[in-house]
């Protein structure tokens, strides 16, 4: 089967402005992006959805979320603050159909989305 977007761009078949990498996780600057700093956290493993984690990713959805944090203090968000959004389907408007956390910051977000 042929790789999805994100895969290609993790295995920089496609570019992309690289922001942090480890052994579990890609992160990149989306392109179109919501608010002055606005990155793509991704699993490098290929995993469709939140919907679609097993018990055998646990440690991942950890090291996921330890990127972000990691990213946050690197850019210097952590103390202002940030928003982490997934989004899983139809209805929470999932375009791209491997897993991925936004990191949206750079702008009070108090009053907006949720
Ligand atoms: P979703 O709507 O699935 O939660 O988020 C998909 C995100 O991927 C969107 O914010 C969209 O702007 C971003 N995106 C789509 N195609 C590309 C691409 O080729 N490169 C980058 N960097 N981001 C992309
Ligand atoms: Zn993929």
């Amino acid at each position: 089967m042929e790789d999805c977007l994100f895969c290609k761009i993790i295995k920089g078949e496609i570019p992309s402005t690289k922001v942090y990498e480890d052994e579990y996780v890609y992160a990149f600057k989306d392109i179109e992006p919501v608010a002055p700093i606005h990155i793509l956290v991704v699993p490098k493993k290929h995993i469709s959805s939140l919907n679609e984690i097993k018990e055998d990713d646990e440690v991942l959805i950890g090291k996921i979320h330890m990127a972000i944090v990691k990213i946050a203090k690197e850019l210097g968000i952590d103390k202002d603050g940030y928003r982490v959004i997934n989004n899983c389907g139809k209805n929470a408007g999932q375009t791209v159909l491997h897993l991925h956390f936004h990191l949206i910051a750079g702008v009070n977000m108090g009053e907006k989305l949720i």
